[in-house]
């Protein structure tokens, strides 16, 4: 079984109208929060600048959340920018929920696969897994990787998932040589 692994290259774009110039796209840059302790409550909104006029939005995390409720690790995340808290904040797909917004994938990412191998026999089966949330369209990616068309994908690829619906979960394939479908 070969094994392929979807994983993003850097965080994704956003798409989230500006307020300002109209422009659709949005970027989390170096990554900043900003964090409002209030008493015994706490805000914390994640920053994102339009990448075309640099106006910046206030992306909501907390709001008007106990203290005591939020992991010290968390909150400390939260003050230093940890880069990390950055990248699993945007990913949630509770933050995009309640901010309204969708991730913009485009050149975030990259798909890891062994090296081609000349003595490969038919059929091949292939294990796709997800180190990072990004969705993609099984049949585009197969096609796109393999070098096949879309109509070869539908005639020589046998999975138990819908190869058009896009998905960020695991799955695998299984790919018939070219004379098992012809022959
Ligand atoms: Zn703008």
């Amino acid at each position: 079984m070969l094994s392929w692994t979807v994983r993003r290259t850097r965080l994704p774009l956003l798409s989230l109208r500006c307020l300002d110039c109209r422009s659709e796209s949005a970027t989390t840059g170096e990554g900043r929060f900003r964090v409002n302790a209030n008493g015994k409550l706490l805000d914390v909104w994640l920053l994102v600048r339009c990448v075309s006029c640099d106006r910046t939005s206030k992306l909501t995390v907390h709001e008007r959340t106990p203290v005591r409720s939020v992991d010290p690790a968390r909150l400390d995340g939260f003050h230093t920018n940890d880069p990390d808290l950055v990248a699993a904040t945007l990913l949630d797909p509770l933050l995009a929920r309640r901010n309204r917004f969708a991730l913009d994938w485009r050149d975030a990412w990259r798909l890891d696969t062994p090296p081609a191998r000349p003595d490969v026999t038919w059929p091949v089966q292939v294990e796709v897994t997800f180190a990072d949330p990004v969705p993609v369209r099984p049949d585009r990616l197969i096609a796109e990787h393999l070098g096949l068309t879309r109509s070869e994908v539908l005639h020589r690829v046998k999975s138990d998932v819908s190869l058009r619906r896009p998905t960020s979960t695991g799955f695998t394939f299984l790919v018939m040589g070219e004379a098992a479908v012809h022959g």
